[in-house]
């Protein structure tokens, strides 16, 4: 046994400190991104695009706005993809679409659907022969791979990676999840494109807490981000952000693309069931109100004491290892295994646009705050601040509106 006695950080631990700048307003701030990645080669000529492909295309393997939605039940479904990719903004999907329906959707000449649009697998021999079907079916119009298993420390992930690389060099391989810098290596070594960093720290995951496993979020980032940067790599903060801020913070530590669970959850696209629950108060109708034949039309309604009944709308959302993930995709968890996901409800959030607008606004003051003026300079005008209080809570249970 060995004890690491280094301080390490997760997104609460710190702030990011402001610093002079000249830029004048959040519009002048440039979130998008391009990269070119280390071990894709394109078959296509990138000079000969048929016509209508943005000029971009020709220059790099990727210009976006680099936030990406999870391939969770709820965030990574086929719809959030067309909201997302309308905005430049990438979606991996679930691993449980089929063949069948994975090909109907990229075989389309849409090139948001291809740049924007990863199909996901894990290591089994179904998913291998998953992914040479939509490969060979599509028409080549799908780009990215992500390749995910809850634990990518295990060897034949790695020689897994090596296998699709060898035997499509056209393809972008995302592959994790791991969380420190020789492991990160290893998978780009082995022909991954972007690593995907993150044990744990999700908001419906439970391995920390059924395993005792992870590493916090912060560090694992500047760790990885660092080894893939010096090979050519490229990372994906995966999991753990609460808020625009944690956002911000995940770019700010070197991350190339930010993964959202959570935060994209309880949305139209996520295709969850909208429960909706009522609450009796102990607020009283207003004399006034009282008076009113239609209830309804006040957006408030009381019981027969007069208190006010809240009508409060919800999405499940659930770790991808739990229970209910398990029953629905696998009739149930494997004797051997123990669920590592929780189940939970998220306020109903309507359409994800308007989530987007916020997080985007979010960093874009970020960067305007240190004097970054395109998120790639973000990572160079930080500095973390370590910290005991990350913001005053005061008014935290009476908040009416963020
Ligand atoms: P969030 O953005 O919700 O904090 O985190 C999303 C990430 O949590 C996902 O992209 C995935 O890496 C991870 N995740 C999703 N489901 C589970 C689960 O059931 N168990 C664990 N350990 N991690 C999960």
């Amino acid at each position: 046994m060995r004890i690491e006695n280094e301080v390490l950080l997760d997104y609460s631990d710190v702030l990011i400190r402001p610093k002079r700048s000249t830029l004048g307003s959040r519009k002048d701030v440039d979130l998008n991104r391009q990269f070119t990645f280390r071990n894709y080669k394109p078959h296509v000529d990138t000079n000969v695009l048929p016509d209508g492909y943005p000029l971009v295309y020709k220059q790099e393997h990727y210009n976006g706005i680099p936030i990406m939605a999870s391939n969770m039940d709820g965030v990574g479904t086929f719809e959030m993809a067309d909201a997302l990719a309308s905005q430049n903004i990438f979606t991996c999907l679930v691993k449980t679409y089929s063949a069948d329906e994975l090909i109907e959707f990229f075989d389309t000449d849409d090139y948001l659907r291809t740049n924007y649009v990863a199909m996901s697998i894990g290591t089994s021999d179904d998913d291998w022969c998953k992914l040479q079907s939509v490969i060979a079916l599509a028409d080549g119009n799908l780009k990215y791979v992500c390749m995910d298993i809850a634990n990518g420390y295990s060897n034949h992930f790695a020689q897994h990676v090596r296998k699709v690389r060898e035997t499509f060099p056209e393809i972008v391989i995302i592959a994790g999840n791991v969380v420190t810098g020789e492991m990160t290596e290893e998978l780009i070594l082995a022909g991954a494109d972007i690593v995907k960093v993150g044990i744990g720290p999700g908001s419906v995951c439970t391995t920390r807490i059924q395993t005792g496993v992870g590493f916090p979020q912060l560090s694992a980032v500047i760790d990885c981000a660092d080894a893939a940067h010096g090979l050519g790599g490229h990372i994906i903060a995966d999991g753990g952000c609460t808020c625009p801020g944690d956002v911000a913070k995940a770019f700010a530590g070197g991350a190339d693309f930010v993964m959202l669970g959570g935060m994209l959850a309880g949305h139209d696209e996520g295709g969850g069931e909208v429960i909706t629950k009522q609450y009796v108060t102990n607020e009283l109708a207003r004399p006034e109100e009282l008076q009113l034949k239609n209830r309804v039309d006040l957006g408030r309604t009381w019981d027969s004491g007069n208190h006010i009944i809240e009508r409060k709308q919800f999405v499940q959302f659930y770790g991808m290892s739990s229970d209910a993930a398990n029953t629905k995709h696998f009739g149930g968890l494997k004797d051997y295994r123990s669920s590592e996901g929780r189940e939970v409800l998220v306020p109903y959030r309507g359409a994800v646009a308007d989530t987007i607008q916020n997080i985007l606004g979010g960093i874009r003051s970020t960067c305007t705050y240190v004097g970054a003026n395109q998120l790639k300079q973000l990572t160079k005008c930080t500095t973390f601040v370590r910290v005991n209080n990350q913001f005053n809570a005061v008014y935290a249970a009476t908040t009416t509106k963020v």
